[in-house]
């Protein structure tokens, strides 16, 4: 069987030519899954995706032309995939659901602790021999209010790094499953007494922009929002004008609304950058990571494992835990008359 593996980096190779060890043909197209890139499927079984590859119709109809049955998603999220469309032409489409909640959640914590510490600005500071600490006064985070938006598998790690640390949490989440000492509470109330709110829920219609003028109003001043999920869910306009006003104190983004442009190659020597983005890079209070949040070994080894054991199941005709079901996605579980519910397949 052979896999059009779109997207990928060194690090992909290492890990899923150990983990897969002669098993599938994988080939590696350092392209995007795109229209334009499909010629590069012909012959394929399967086609490998990640988090910026623009899945849309064209693409759809383009892969199941090719022959192509299965679209193995390597990541968790799946708003850039058409699911109509995938549903309508029977092309299967499989994801990762969890790989490592930690690395995702060790990482909001990591930008968190170095925004509040100012390290960036330190280390800088440090290897120009400026050992001066003006400006680089943090707070304490024991006793502050951390608020989690979407508490799910890395939104509940994060809360549990954040009661180590002495804070109280608030969470919000559109399906609250209760956690020992959480306490879960409206939006609107989480807004107004977080010290720090990290947002961990799925992109869907319902939370795009969640994060905008009006909630970002609602917030304490000086709130640190870190975002490691998806970038639509804020406003990066609103973000902006609510950082210069002080609102917003710091800003720690693993993610961007436009980032699929940007993100995970080297634009260093583009002339025409994006506005937004370049104003938020240049603000001391802002850290922005390119979507790096998954990025450890173990997660690594995860993605691979469960990738090809997604094809496996597949191509054994057995039941695919990890389908994602156009019928099923609006509700987040099987519906009464899924076949998946029984064991087998949604398509
Ligand atoms: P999950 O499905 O386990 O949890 C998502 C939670 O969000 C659920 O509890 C769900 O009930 C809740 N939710 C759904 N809609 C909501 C809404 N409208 N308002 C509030 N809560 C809502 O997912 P997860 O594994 O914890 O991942 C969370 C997100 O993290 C993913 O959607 C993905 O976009 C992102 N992610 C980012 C990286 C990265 O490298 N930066 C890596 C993995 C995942």
């Amino acid at each position: 069987m052979k896999i059009a593996f779109f997207d990928a980096k060194p690090y992909d190779r290492e890990s899923f030519d150990r983990i897969n060890n002669g098993r599938y043909d994988i080939r590696y197209f350092e392209t995007r899954l795109t229209a334009a890139a499909l010629p590069l499927a012909e012959g394929c079984d399967a086609a490998c995706a990640f988090v910026n590859d623009e899945i849309d119709h064209a693409v759809v109809e383009g892969l199941v032309a090719k022959g192509i049955k299965v679209l193995a998603l390597r990541c968790a999220g799946y708003n850039n995939v058409d699911f109509k469309a995938a549903y309508e032409a029977g092309l299967t489409v499989v994801r990762v659901p969890a790989y490592s909640p930690y690395a995702v959640a060790e990482h909001a914590a990591a930008l968190l602790l170095a925004l509040n510490r100012h390290i960036h600005k330190a280390a800088a500071r440090t290897r120009d021999f400026n050992f001066s600490l003006v400006g680089l006064t943090g707070f304490d985070l024991h006793g502050k209010t951390a608020g989690v938006v979407g508490m799910g598998k890395i939104g509940r790690v994060f809360a549990g790094i954040c009661l180590g640390f002495g804070m109280r949490v608030l969470a919000y989440d559109a399906f609250p499953k209760p956690q020992e000492g959480i306490e879960y509470v409206p939006l609107d109330r989480l807004l107004a007494e977080a010290d720090v709110v990290s947002l961990h829920c799925p992109l869907t219609p319902e939370t795009k922009h969640l994060f905008n003028e009006e909630t970002f109003a609602k917030m304490k001043r000086g709130v640190v929002l870190i975002n490691t999920s998806r970038g639509g869910l804020v406003d990066s306009e609103a973000l902006l004008s609510a950082l210069r006003d002080g609102q917003v104190g710091a800003a720690g983004l693993d993610v961007y609304e436009e980032e699929s442009e940007w993100f995970y190659e080297d634009r260093s020597d583009v002339t025409r950058q994006n506005k937004t983005l370049s104003l938020l890079v240049s603000m001391p209070n802002v850290i922005v990571t390119s979507h790096q949040a998954f990025l450890t070994h173990e997660a690594l080894a995860n993605i691979a494992t469960t990738t090809l054991a997604n094809l496996d199941a597949f191509f054994a005709g057995a039941p695919l835990e990890n389908e994602i079901c156009y019928r099923c996605m609006g509700t987040g579980k099987p519906q009464a008359d899924c076949p998946k519910r029984a064991g087998g397949r949604c398509h």
